[in-house]
């Protein structure tokens, strides 16, 4: 029955980070965190639109990832997460562990 209110706070917590989130909106970085380029010149020396991480502004050109032309239109439309921010997921996940037994 405990996973009933893990679950419930979980949930709390993504709906507390969505609304944090939508607040604080930092300026996407006008340069490839992989090859130091931007738009206009990707590593090739080619244009290519940067796919940027909305939570901390990071962007990438998709082309530097080898990511699927699925994925490149997911990320436009949801977000691309940077490496960064994927550990900061993870941790918070492992944080949220049962915590120290409660007898209630
Ligand atoms: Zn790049
Ligand atoms: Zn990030």
């Amino acid at each position: 029955m405990c996973d009933l209110s893990i679950q419930s706070i979980q949930s709390e917590k993504n709906a507390v980070t969505t609304f944090f989130f939508l607040l604080q909106r930092p300026t996407p970085a006008p340069i490839c965190c992989e090859c130091l380029g931007t738009e206009r010149a990707n590593q090739q020396g080619e244009p290519e639109e940067l796919i940027s991480d909305p939570s901390c502004g990071t962007s990438v050109h998709p082309k530097c990832r080898v990511y699927s032309a699925e994925l490149v239109a997911h990320f436009k439309s949801v977000g691309w997460t940077c490496d960064d921010c994927k550990v900061c997921l993870v941790c918070a996940k492992t944080q949220t562990k049962v915590g120290p037994s409660l007898n209630l």
